[in-house]
């Protein structure tokens, strides 16, 4: 044999198979056998095998370590053309090899000459012969030897065993299909075997077996069962190599189907193209296509269209993406893009309305009514003021707004702005996001139908900022009329035109709006109503609003003056007309039960009566305190739903001069604190307060409802007069209340909120009030009976808050037992 034929071989079954076939006609005829005794065993030397399991009449390379004994056996036999007997070891048994731990079969076989073409491993051709069963191992100089008897393969013409090598035949047949080997000659030199066993161990070499199989074969010296468990085997690599043909069919025919997917597609829009407009048979795309035109769209948002139209005709109805775009272009259609309401800008008819669904109010009409003469004279104003209804809630800031739109004939929407904040809000996604929309502004614009609404923006002090980008800064661009002739909504893509949209928003209170919006505002201010005021609004705009909505209209029903006054002071506590309303709708809604009973309704609403419609009175007049104390004050603070009055506790201590101040209060008020008492301490000689008394005394300042977050400098006056009154031991007088700024030399700064702030006293039962001069005007704003109840002083100078605040001239008579004795000794002196 020549060797270089063979070398190097690629160890696969076609491989396997040449030189298998050749081994027969050639080596294997040519060696001599050893000397055989009597009981027809014969000895011969041994080669431990490992990783590779040899076959009778297969041919199998083997690379060896170039230090190994095995090559001094392989040449051995290769000069004297004799076998060798390949053994192995029970894996079972402890590692070492000692002879008892050999498998009890095993194989004699020829080895080929050396092929020493890679000096690190030469290799050699071993060729099976036979099974023999191994008798004896044992040592002689080193080498081991075996004594083996050679295991027959026995013919059997039995049936089942036929019928069991035509299924294996059959099997194997199949296994060479799916392995995709064309080698029919395999086939037929498997059919070539006499015996089962020949055919087990030509099958079990071809396949791709686990080491730990192949020896369980070899191990089998009855070749029936030998064949069976081939039989076995091969039916398990069959069920794996059709589970792997079964994906590979699944994974090509996937891709065949995009690819003939895409070729169709590809087919369709170019004979579209041909035709021209191959898909507008499609009623629903025609019905768009109509729509789009209908709108009017600006060249932009056109192109857009047109392009968009275009991407859907060429898709596939029922893919997910014409669903998206169909989605897209239904946008563009709805949303207006030119259709307007004709403005009413005449002047006299505005008031009118106003008046009529408005009592009072007079500084935001008038501010109105200046807003929509500028609009008639120059319409096309490019920088337009963003109006602001600042005031607490109930105040009539929506229903004001309403009532504009009215005046105007423009349609009215509005859009709350609470919590709102993430920027897609007021922006839209982008539509790569699945079910994403044009933001809220756009959505508002779609319902309202037209280009020129009113709308509402309602609680933009309660705008948010977080992470998801800035809303304040959308908005903006929204309000700003120079950026909002080309709003852009993530969603749209195209810009779309605010400019003719006017837009009011509303806020509580100044002080959380975002300051980029709030300095391009311009701020109108809904202040609260007095008691009066209130109940002239529920005269002639709450109880008939009221009436009607409970089916009491053409009733004679008639609220009195002191049911409604003890309503507003018993069952509710605001600055607005809100809970008001729903106070009075309670009582009506008891009566239209009345009058579906059959019932006779009373003609009159008395005070009396109330305790039976609305419960027990919830609310009593907060006024201040019921007897002059030491020590407290009161002061009227402003707060988002208007005023309230705010008494100032301070308590004097035995310590080391230090000043507390509880209640949740805000830096600007803490200042104020210390500057009042700094104030104190300068005027301590004029109060012959002892020099080191400071110093041996802590005063805590506290802000009674420490929930409620407090701030500003308008307590000052108060907290300097309830320390001075705690310090000299003097009580304030009660029913006074008063509110100012406290320089440190005692001079008094006027504060805002006077309105909201007197209308808060008034509620709460006060007679005096102390308002800084500078704030004297502001009082012009209120109504004649409101001056009228209260008793104002105007001050300029802390002496005297204190003249008008303590009950007596501040002379020291604190009880203070160190002072006292130190005073004591000194006038003994
Ligand atoms: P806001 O928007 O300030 O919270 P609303 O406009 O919702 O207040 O007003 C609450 C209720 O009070 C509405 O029914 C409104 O008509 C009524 N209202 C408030 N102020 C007035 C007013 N000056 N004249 C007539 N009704 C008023």
């Amino acid at each position: 044999m020549n060797d270089e034929d063979f070398f190097p071989f690629p160890l696969n079954l076609e491989n396997q198979f040449k030189l298998s076939k050749f081994a027969n006609f050639e080596e294997l005829n040519a060696v001599k056998n050893h000397k055989v005794s009597k009981d027809g065993s014969f000895t011969a030397p041994v080669l431990f095998l490992q990783n590779v399991v040899l076959f009778p009449s297969t041919i199998t390379p083997l690379s060896f370590n170039p230090k190994s004994q095995g090559i001094q056996l392989v040449t051995g036999a290769q000069e004297q053309k004799t076998t060798l007997i390949g053994c192995y070891e029970d894996p079972a048994a402890e590692t070492g090899k000692a002879l008892s731990k050999c498998l009890p079969v095993g194989i004699e076989f020829v080895p080929s000459r050396l092929n020493n073409e890679d000096p690190g491993a030469p290799m050699a051709l071993l060729q099976g012969r036979r099974r023999v069963r191994i008798l004896e191992l044992s040592e002689t100089q080193g080498l081991v030897f075996a004594r083996v008897e050679p295991l027959k393969e026995v013919r059997s013409s039995a049936k089942e065993t036929k019928a069991l090598m035509r299924l294996c035949l059959k099997q194997f047949g199949r296994y060479l299909e799916l392995e995709d080997n064309s080698q029919d000659e395999i086939l037929v030199f498997a059919e070539e075997a006499e015996t089962p066993g020949e055919l087990a161990d030509f099958i079990g070499s071809a396949l791709d077996l686990e080491q730990e199989d192949r020896l369980k074969l070899l191990l089998e010296a009855d070749g029936i069962s030998r064949l069976n468990l081939v039989a076995r085997l091969l039916s398990a690599e069959i069920n794996l190599l059709e589970l792997e043909e079964h994906i590979q069919t699944q994974v090509q025919s996937e891709m065949d189907r995009s690819q003939r997917e895409n070729y169709l597609r590809e087919q369709i829009s170019k004979m579209q193209k041909e035709i021209g407009d191959g898909k507008s048979a499609d009623p629903e795309i025609l019905e768009l296509q109509e729509k789009l035109a209908a709108a009017g769209l600006p060249t932009e948002a056109r192109a857009a269209a047109d392009k968009e139209l275009a991407r859907l005709r060429s898709m596939p109805t029922l893919s997910p993406e014409s669903g998206m775009l169909e989605n897209y272009l239904q946008w563009l259609a709805d949303l207006p893009w030119n259709a307007k309401t004709e403005d009413n800008l005449d002047i006299n008819n505005a008031s009118a309305v106003l008046d009529s669904n408005h009592y009072g109010l007079k500084k935001a009409k008038d501010r109105i009514l200046e807003f929509m003469a500028v609009r008639s004279l120059k319409p096309t104003r490019s920088h337009q003021p963003i109006l602001c209804f600042v005031g607490a809630p109930g105040t009539g800031k929506t229903s004001l707004g309403r009532s504009i739109a009215t005046a105007m004939a423009r349609r009215f929407a509005r859009m709350s702005l609470g919590g709102v904040h993430d920027e897609a809000e007021i922006r839209g996604h982008r539509r790569t996001y699945i079910g994403s929309m044009p933001g809220r502004i756009l959505q508002t614009m779609k319902k309202v139908g037209v280009v020129n609404p009113l709308i509402m923006l309602d609680e933009i002090d309660k705008l948010n900022a977080d992470f998801q980008g800035d809303p304040a800064s959308a908005l903006l661009e929204v309000l700003d009329s120079e950026q909002n002739f080309e709003f852009a909504d993530h969603y749209l893509e195209v810009p779309y035109d605010l400019s003719k949209t006017l837009f009011i928003t509303t806020a509580n209170s100044t002080q959380n709006i975002p300051p980029a919006l709030l300095d391009r505002m311009e701020l109108i201010e809904f202040p609260g109503y007095a008691a009066q005021e209130k109940m002239a609004i529920a005269r002639q705009f709450l109880i008939p609003s009221q009436m009607a909505e409970n089916g009491l209209e053409g009733e004679a029903i008639e609220f009195t003056d002191d049911a409604l006054q003890a309503i507003i002071e018993g069952y509710t506590y605001e600055a607005g007309v809100r809970s008001f309303e729903r106070q009075i709708g309670t009582v009506l809604r008891k009566l239209a039960l009345k009058k579906t009973k059959g019932q006779v309704l009373p003609a009159k609403i008395k005070k009396e009566d109330l305790p039976t419609y609305l419960g027990p009175v919830e609310y009593f007049p907060l006024v201040a305190e019921l007897k002059d104390e030491i020590g407290v004050a009161t002061a009227v603070a402003w707060t988002e739903s208007g005023g309230e009055i705010m008494p100032v506790e301070v308590l004097v201590m035995p310590g080391k001069g230090n000043l507390q101040i509880t209640g949740q209060i805000g830096e600007v008020m803490q200042e104020s604190a210390q500057a009042a008492l700094s104030y104190l301490k300068s005027k301590s000689e004029l109060f012959l307060i002892p020099d080191d008394f400071f110093e041996d005394y802590d005063f805590h300042i506290h802000v009674p409802e420490g929930a409620i977050p407090k701030d500003g400098p308008s307590a000052g006056i108060t907290m300097a007069l309830a320390l001075t009154s705690a310090v000299l031991g003097v009580p304030v007088r009660r029913e006074l209340a008063m509110t100012g700024e406290i320089t440190l030399r005692g001079k008094v700064l006027p504060i805002g909120g006077v309105r909201e702030k007197v209308l808060a006293a008034q509620r709460s039962g006060i007679k005096t009030m102390l308002l800084p001069a500078k704030n004297e005007k502001d009082l012009e704003e209120l109504q004649a009976n409101v001056r009228e109840a209260i008793e104002f002083h105007f001050v300029e100078q802390m002496d005297e808050v204190l003249d008008y605040g303590l009950v007596s001239k501040p002379i020291f008579s604190r009880v203070m037992p160190k002072q006292r004795k130190r005073k004591k000794t000194e006038e003994e002196d």
